[in-house]
């Protein structure tokens, strides 16, 4: 990542700040060179912490924002691709926690954006810190106001984008996960932003600010097991393989090239299935460990 680091170093930037959490992993602010996934999808995260932009010729949309410091790099990347931060008109979230909406603040600042996201994750976005019992603490971030509310189903379009609200709760009390259709050399792609889906230190049984936190993980695997993807995106790109896909990419010509090493519609349900098992191991572990 030497060129991307070298880009981000004339711009000026520091991603030595205090604000820096004890346990941050340090790829989650660390810069990645962005790129085109397919179609007006770009990757503009960073190394460690996915960060979506959708761009159309009314405005674009970004999902997630990194971390505090990881939003600088989501700022340089958006402006080496040639876009302007002022044409972003949404910012949506997949859920509120602090590698992935620390940096959301700021680029409500500098973008102009509305930020929009799910009822039950609001309190948490803008209280600044994580809802519900966690062994990893209240997990705290820049508090930010909610301008946009979403439910099940809910819809955000810009020109022909439409993102697609399917609400994933359980990692927090109102992660959502994003689709949309994109057209890939003509051919209709089903993408899926997916929320972080992982058990990530919540505590399962007892949960006193979250008492339905195993109902709501179950809810969100039943409903993903119903939706058919063709192209994974997620929240941590390391999760879906994304830096290989990116490498392999480069070496061909796209959109000319047929090959799209982003398409691959066994990769979700394997995702599904395997993140629903290590979600009830994790539960089965934390019941016998209570007794
Ligand atoms: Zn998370």
């Amino acid at each position: 990542m030497k060129s991307a680091f070298f880009a981000l170093a004339a711009f000026g930037l520091s991603f030595l700040s205090p604000a820096a959490q004890a346990d941050e992993d340090p790829s989650w602010s660390a810069p990645h060179e962005p790129y085109r996934i397919v179609d007006n999808i770009w990757y503009v995260g960073t190394q460690g912490i996915g960060v979506y932009l959708i761009t159309t010729n009314q405005g674009h949309m970004l999902i997630d924002g990194a971390t505090e410091d990881g939003a600088a790099v989501v700022e340089a990347n958006i402006k080496t691709l040639g876009f302007d931060l002022k044409d972003i008109k949404y910012i949506v979230e997949t859920h509120a926690h602090y590698d992935h909406v620390g940096g959301l603040a700021r680029l409500k600042a500098s973008t102009g954006a509305e930020l929009v996201a799910s009822i039950p994750d609001r309190p948490a976005l803008e209280a600044g810190a994580h809802d519900g019992d966690n062994t990893n603490g209240p997990a705290t971030f820049p508090a930010v106001k909610v301008d946009r509310i979403v439910g099940e189903g809910g819809t955000i379009t810009l020109a022909d984008s439409t993102l697609m609200a399917r609400l994933t709760p359980g990692h927090t009390k109102g992660a959502t996960s994003w689709t949309m259709t994109v057209l890939d050399n003509g051919q209709p792609r089903r993408v899926m932003f997916v929320s972080s889906m992982t058990v990530a230190g919540n505590v399962l049984v007892d949960n006193k600010a979250y008492p339905h936190i195993v109902r709501d993980y179950r809810i969100a695997f039943d409903r993903l097991e119903t939706i058919d993807v063709d192209i994974l995106l997620t929240s941590h790109p390391s999760v879906a393989n994304m830096e290989a896909k990116y490498l392999k990419q480069k070496t061909i010509k796209y959109p000319e090239d047929k090959a799209q090493p982003f398409v691959d519609p066994t990769e979700f349900p394997r995702f599904v299935a395997q993140s629903r098992a290590a979600f009830e191991a994790e539960l089965a572990r934390q019941e016998s460990a209570r007794k």
